[in-house]
């Protein structure tokens, strides 16, 4: 058993995903650690002064937590990592990473970082959030300019 035990690669399921996923899973190989993928659905309803949940809102959420799923299972397939654990969460994308990393103890969190310059390196990236507030070690990949 090596230093970390358990991984957590944050995906957003571009094509830039792959990065993110491969790094992390040559870290979960070298320690010989569990290793799991989470993708979360933000979802932001368009009446956000309305506070009743329409069905065909919740329907729409459930549409986006299905492609995530089948997105997941073939990010997995074709990085041929069948054994990998695949999660998709709902809610604001920081909270969940940081919330599934404390829930799960994983001990390293993967994400990916953009060379962002100007107003969204000042408001800051996912990347950011997770690295200010995670419960472990995180590894930001550099992404593609
Ligand atoms: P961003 O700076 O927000 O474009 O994203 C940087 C990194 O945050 C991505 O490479 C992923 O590792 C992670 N990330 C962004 N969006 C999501 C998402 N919806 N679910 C899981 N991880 C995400």
């Amino acid at each position: 058993m090596g230093k970390y035990q358990h991984i957590l690669a944050a995906v957003d399921l571009s094509g830039e995903s792959n990065a993110v996923v491969s790094r992390a899973a040559e870290m979960a190989g070298d320690n010989n650690a569990k290793f799991s993928l989470l993708h979360v659905v933000e979802y932001i309803p368009i009446d956000l002064a309305n506070e009743l949940v329409l069905p065909q809102q919740q329907e729409i959420e459930e549409q986006f937590t299905l492609r995530a799923k089948e997105h997941l299972d073939s990010l997995a397939a074709k990085l041929k990592l069948p054994q990998i654990e695949r999660h998709v969460a709902n809610g604001s994308t920081k909270a969940e990473i940081i919330r599934f990393a404390e829930e799960q103890h994983a001990d390293l969190i993967v994400v990916g970082r953009h060379g962002r310059h100007g107003l969204s390196r000042i408001l800051g990236s996912t990347a950011n959030a997770v690295l200010h507030n995670a419960p472990c070690d995180v590894l930001v990949v550099k992404l593609g300019e």
